[in-house]
């Protein structure tokens, strides 16, 4: 039988849970076979993502042929992330006021206080920080400590140098073009290897975690899971209709892969090569708006994650019987937005940056205690859909650039 891809890695995804529900109690399977496999998958897409990150944005700005149109592309871009951010975390704070998962509830914030884990996540992390880091002082310390952001001012500072010196036929020009396309070939590689390594994580997550811990979680659960829907199928979808008149439901076959790595990695950077990919192969997005759109927006771009934050800081404030105030949310809205810019896109790094929100409307970062059972679990569903903003982003910026995609319009 030859399954194509995203079928393949659909069958892994249902094969995982199977999987890790046969073989809970065999904790050895996971720990000698399973994680170390899924560890792997990880550190592959992981390692080729700087050159991918660098390469991709200088050959996406060079292209651009003019740095006007780089500011063009780069007004769009931010207008795009601002939009959809904003719309995520409003119907984060519309679902959680209505539903009300804190209240009541029998959750006990002092047990958490103490959480080993939360004292790892408690640690200072400040706006200013986060904005001062985009300049590296340093561009391999930059690289080793995967600065991210830092990363990406430096390649669109070099391509737009390289744009700007206007050398013809440049041979800097072309190693950065040759490169971009090693790249790509090796991301190819580890592409058909993703159902392998999305079956391990898949079924390490079953298997290790379970699903006993979301019991007293569950109404918490479902209010991010239905905020997460609504936005897609509301804000997201429209977007693609209207905007990138393109059909959600191609959109979302398409980017799949994409998709289903974010969801088993937790990581829209370690899920960037194979986001890239979907959105050139798959829908026919050019190279010079892929290039710069999709590393950006893995590191920026992340409606789930700020749809999360908003939803967990009106939690908190439930639990501990606080009532926000609408300038309290307002608050936590603008700082969900500017938490989820700052979050790096690696797992769990939503549940550090709420520290940001929390701090600014005094609730109890004790808070985050009692979220880090189930953060496992959302982070899934959050990363994957800062992975498909990106993607909407992508088609949205590339057909406002007047492109033609694979498939034919809605
Ligand atoms: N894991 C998310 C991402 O990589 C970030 C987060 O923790 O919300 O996109």
């Amino acid at each position: 039988m030859n399954f194509k891809l995203p079928t393949q890695i659909m069958l892994a995804m249902l094969f995982g849970v199977v999987v890790g529900v046969l073989f809970k109690e065999q904790t050895f399977i996971f720990s000698a076979f399973l994680e170390p496999i899924g560890n792997v998958f990880i550190r592959l897409l992981k390692m080729i993502i700087v050159p991918i990150i660098f390469s991709s944005l200088v050959v996406g700005v060079v292209s651009l042929g003019s740095v006007q149109s780089l500011g063009r592309l780069g007004t769009r871009t931010f207008i795009y992330y601002m939009v959809t951010t904003f719309m995520a975390v409003m119907i984060g704070l519309i679902v959680v006021n209505f539903i009300k998962p804190g209240i009541d509830s029998s959750i006990d914030l002092s047990l958490f206080s103490s959480n080993p884990i939360f004292e790892g996540v408690s640690h200072d992390v400040s706006f200013v920080s986060v904005i001062t880091d985009i300049v590296p002082s340093n561009v391999i310390s930059a690289i080793a400590t995967e600065n991210m952001l830092g990363i990406i001012f430096f390649s669109i500072l070099f391509g737009t140098g390289l744009l700007a010196l206007d050398v013809r036929g440049s041979s800097v020009k072309q190693f950065v073009e040759e490169f971009n396309l090693l790249f790509l070939k090796i991301t190819d590689w580890i592409m058909k290897l993703s159902p392998i390594g999305v079956f391990a994580l898949i079924a390490t997550m079953v298997g290790q975690t379970g699903f006993a811990i979301f019991k007293p979680m569950a109404f918490y659960v479902a209010t991010v899971l239905l905020a997460i829907i609504i936005h897609l199928l509301f804000t997201l979808s429209s977007i693609l209709i209207i905007v990138a008149r393109y059909s959600p439901i191609t959109f979302f076959q398409k980017i799949f892969p994409a998709i289903a790595t974010a969801f088993a990695t937790d990581s829209s950077i370690a899920s960037l090569p194979v986001t890239m990919e979907c959105l050139e192969k798959n829908v026919g997005v050019s190279k010079k708006v892929v290039g710069f759109i999709a590393p950006l927006g893995a590191t920026v771009n992340m409606d789930g994650t700020a749809l999360y934050e908003a939803v967990a800081a009106v939690f908190i404030a439930q639990v501990v019987g606080i009532d926000m105030t609408i300038t309290q949310q307002i608050i936590v809205m603008l700082m969900a937005i500017l938490a989820s810019v700052g979050a790096a896109g690696i797992p769990s790094a939503g549940l550090v940056t709420l520290v940001i929100v929390l701090k600014a409307v005094n609730l109890p970062l004790e808070g985050i205690g009692i979220l880090l059972a189930v953060d496992r679990i959302l982070d899934m569903f959050r990363t994957s859909v800062n992975i498909i903003s990106d993607s909407c982003g992508a088609l949205v910026i590339g057909r406002l650039e007047g492109e033609q995609f694979f498939d034919s319009e809605v």
